[in-house]
C-alpha cells in the first residue's frame, strides 16, 4: 500500500509537469501515448487504494487556464498607500496625530472573509474593484484559522506571503528558481494545483480589518492576534524611533518598507481617499544602497538536476554590515543583459537589504565566456530556452551530480526493480564511491565486508539487499530501456520497442538498433527515434557491458509480481483490448487466476466493458457485492 501511494504522488506530479510542458509551456515532455498510459494507471491506482490527492489530474480538467478563476468584487476598492523616501514628509504627513508603524509586506495581498466564525472565501487584489477567488488554495495557509470564536462575521485584508526561511528551503529544490518570496507566494496561490499549495508553507499576515472596524486600529489588529490571527509586526514611538527599530532583517517575512497608519478610524473615515490611495497612510520605502567592486570571477555550480547556476565573483564588499563576495546571476540570459565581463566594475546592492544582487556593469566588456564543459563532471553542455530565458545544462546522464536520480530511476519497481535500494542508500553508496554507473550496482558485493560494518545496516539486510540485487539480473528487454532514462522514452515506449524485438531479444536490438528506424513503431516520432540513436551512440560501451550483467528473459513480464491465484475472474460480453475471450482467458490463467463461467459468491471480478449493463451477470455480481470492471481496468491491475 505504501508503495502504491508513493507511485501516485509520483504519477501527480509527473502528469503535472507533463501537462504544464504542454499547455503552460506548449514544449510537451511525452508523447500523447505514454501520458495516457500515465493517466489511466493513477486512475487504477487511485481506485484501488481509496487514495486521491487533492488536485489529481483525475479530478479535474486539465489545462493552466490562469484566468480560471472566479472573479469577486471587493467590499471597498483596494488602493495602494501613497509612497516616499523622504523621512521628513512622513513627517510632514503625519502632523500630531495618533499613529503606528507596521512593515509594508512584499506579498500578494488577499481579503479573507468569515460567516458564523467559518472560513469561507479568500480573493486577490486583482485590479482592485474585482479580485479573484482563491478560496480552495486559502485552505493550505499554514497559519489561516478555519474557524474563530464566537461565530463572528468579519473580512480582514492582509498579506499572503512566504518566509524567507521557508523561501530559500522551496527554491532549493526548484530547478528553476524563484527571483522573490514574492513570485513564489503568488506563483504558489495562484496554482490551480492545489498539492503544490500545500507543500510550501504559506503565511497569512493581517493588516487591517475591513469589518468590523475598530476605533483604534492598533488595538484592533491586537484583539485580532488574541483571537489566532497572525497580524504585521508594528510599533509606536517617534517616526526615527520606528525606522530605527523596524529594520527588515529583523522581521522574517519579507519587506519593502514601512507604514506608517493613523490609529484613529473616525478621523481616518474623514480624510477620504483619492482613486490611487487612501488619504489615512503613507508608505516608507526603503533605498537600496549601490556599492561598486569589481567582478572576479563567474562561477558555474552543476545542481541535482544537471541544471548548471552562475554565481558572480566580486572583490570583498561591505554591504550594511556583511562583507560579501558572490551573488546570484541566475541564468545565462541574466549575465547577457549585464553584459558582463571579468575585471568589470559591477554595482552590487542587497535587494531589500537581504539577498545580494548585481544591480549594473558600469563597464560592459562583454567578454564573459560561457562553459563549454560542465563544472562537475567535465561532460558536454547545451543551452536550454526555458521560459523565456536561456539556461545551461549538463547533458552527460552520468554527471556526477545527476547520478543519484538516475540510479533511483533504474531500481525503481517499473524498471529493474531493485528492492532495498531507496534513494537514501544509494546516496550513502555514491558517497563512499562505490556507485558511478548502473553497472556498479551488480559489484556491489565486493563490499560487503565494508557494507556490514555501515551503521543501520547489519549482515541480515545486506544479504538480503545482495540477494535481491542478484535477483534482478532476470529481466526483460524493456525494463531495461526503460531503466536507462533515455529522453522521451517512457514505460509505454520501451514495451513498444521489446514487443517489436521480442522480451527476451536484447541481443538482436543491440545488434540491430544503429540501422533501425523506431518511427516505423507505433506511437515513435522523430524526436523520439533521434533520443534512441543518440543515448546509444554515446553509451553504447556502457549499455553493452551493462547488458551482460543481465539474462533476458522470454515470456510474460511478470516481474512487479502481479499474482492472480486465489483470483477468479467471470467474462462477459464483448471484448475491445483482447483479440478474443481465450486470449483474456490464457491471460489471467499465466498470472495463476481462473476463469469460471458464472458469477456466485467466489468470484473476486466481473469483467465486463458496459460495467451499467442490467445483465443477469451484472445484476448478480451487484447484489454479491462482485466488482465489476472494464477490460481497461483488468489490463491496469496486471500492469503494476
Ligand atoms: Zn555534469
Amino acid at each position: 500500500m505504501e508503495n502504491k501511494i508513493k507511485r501516485i504522488k509520483w504519477l501527480n506530479g509527473m502528469l503535472q509537469k507533463a501537462s504544464y510542458a504542454y499547455y503552460g509551456l506548449d514544449n510537451p515532455i511525452m508523447g500523447d501515448t505514454e501520458y495516457d498510459d500515465l493517466y489511466d494507471e493513477l486512475q487504477s491506482l487511485e481506485g484501488e487504494t481509496g487514495y486521491i490527492l487533492a488536485g489529481s489530474p483525475t479530478q479535474k480538467v486539465q489545462g493552466y487556464v490562469l484566468d480560471g478563476f472566479k472573479k469577486v468584487t471587493h467590499t471597498k476598492p483596494m488602493l495602494s498607500a501613497n509612497k516616499t523616501k523622504d523621512i521628513k514628509e512622513i513627517k510632514r504627513f503625519l502632523e500630531n496625530n495618533d499613529f503606528y508603524c507596521s512593515y509594508k509586506l512584499d506579498g500578494l495581498t488577499l481579503i479573507v472573509r468569515y460567516k458564523d466564525g467559518n472560513f469561507v472565501q479568500g480573493i486577490t487584489r486583482g485590479n482592485g474593484i474585482d479580485g479573484e477567488d482563491v478560496t480552495e488554495a486559502c485552505r493550505f495557509i499554514r497559519n489561516l484559522p478555519m474557524q474563530i470564536p464566537d461565530k463572528q462575521d468579519i473580512e480582514l485584508r492582509g498579506e499572503c506571503v512566504i518566509s524567507w526561511d521557508e523561501f530559500k528551503r522551496i527554491n532549493s529544490t526548484l530547478e528553476t528558481q524563484y527571483a522573490h518570496p514574492r513570485n513564489l507566494a503568488a506563483g504558489t496561490l495562484r496554482n490551480l494545483d492545489l498539492n503544490i499549495a500545500k507543500e510550501r508553507n504559506l503565511s497569512f499576515i493581517v493588516f487591517e480589518s475591513v469589518v468590523p472596524t475598530f476605533p483604534n486600529k492598533y488595538d484592533g489588529l491586537t484583539k485580532l492576534n488574541e483571537i489566532g490571527f497572525e497580524c504585521v509586526g508594528r510599533c509606536t514611538g517617534s517616526v526615527e524611533d520606528c525606522v530605527e527599530a523596524m529594520q527588515p532583517e529583523f522581521y522574517p517575512y519579507p519587506t519593502d518598507g514601512l507604514i506608517f497608519e493613523l490609529n484613529d478610524t473616525e478621523l481616518s473615515k474623514s480624510l477620504g481617499s483619492t482613486s490611487h490611495h487612501e488619504n489615512c497612510r503613507i508608505a516608507l520605502k526603503w533605498e537600496d544602497e549601490l556599492y561598486e567592486t569589481k567582478l572576479v570571477d563567474i562561477k558555474w555550480n552543476t545542481s541535482k538536476s544537471g541544471l548548471i547556476n552562475p554565481i558572480a565573483v566580486f572583490d570583498p564588499v561591505d554591504l550594511d554590515g556583511a562583507i560579501t563576495t558572490r551573488a546570484t546571476l541566475h541564468n545565462i540570459s541574466y549575465i547577457e543583459n549585464l553584459k558582463l565581463g571579468i575585471g568589470d566594475i559591477v554595482r552590487v546592492y542587497r535587494a531589500n537589504m537581504v539577498i545580494p544582487k548585481v544591480h549594473d556593469n558600469l563597464t560592459q566588456s562583454n567578454t564573459w565566456e560561457l562553459p563549454t564543459k560542465c563544472p562537475s563532471c567535465g561532460g558536454s553542455v547545451e543551452v536550454r530556452n526555458e521560459n523565456g530565458s536561456k539556461t545551461l545544462h549538463c547533458s552527460n546522464p552520468y554527471c556526477f551530480s545527476k547520478l543519484l536520480g538516475k540510479l533511483t530511476h533504474f531500481v525503481n519497481k517499473n524498471a529493474i526493480n531493485i528492492d532495498g535500494l531507496s534513494e537514501q542508500t544509494l546516496q550513502k553508496f555514491i558517497d563512499l564511491r562505490w556507485l558511478r554507473t548502473f553497472i556498479d550496482i551488480y559489484h556491489l558485493s565486493e563490499h560487503k565486508t565494508e557494507m556490514y560494518k555501515i551503521e543501520g545496516f547489519g549482515k541480515k539486510s545486506v544479504d538480503k539487499l545482495l540477494e535481491n540485487i542478484e535477483k534482478s539480473r532476470n529481466t526483460t528487454l524493456d525494463r531495461f530501456i526503460y531503466s536507462l532514462s533515455i529522453p522521451l522514452i517512457g514505460r509505454s515506449a520501451s514495451k513498444t520497442i521489446a514487443k517489436y524485438f521480442g522480451v527476451g531479444n536484447a541481443e538482436g536490438f543491440y545488434d540491430t538498433w544503429n540501422d533501425f528506424d523506431f518511427t516505423t513503431l507505433e506511437d515513435f516520432g522523430d524526436t523520439m527515434n533521434k533520443s534512441m540513436h543518440d543515448y546509444f551512440k554515446d553509451n553504447y560501451v556502457m549499455v553493452s557491458k551493462l547488458m551482460n550483467e543481465f539474462t533476458f528473459l522470454n515470456g510474460e513480464d511478470n516481474k512487479a509480481g502481479v499474482d492472480l491465484s486465489d483470483k477468479t475472474f467471470v467474462i462477459t460480453g464483448s471484448l475491445n483490448c483482447y483479440k478474443n475471450r481465450e486470449e483474456l482467458v490464457r491471460a489471467i490463467e499465466q498470472l495463476g487466476g481462473k476463469v469460471s463461467g458464472s458469477v456466485s459468491s467466489k468470484t473476486n471480478y466481473l469483467i465486463n466493458n458496459d460495467t451499467e449493463s442490467n445483465s443477469s451477470k451484472n445484476k448478480k455480481a451487484k447484489e454479491l457485492g462482485v466488482p465489476i470492471i472494464s477490460e481497461k481496468d483488468f489490463i491496469n491491475m496486471i500492469k503494476i
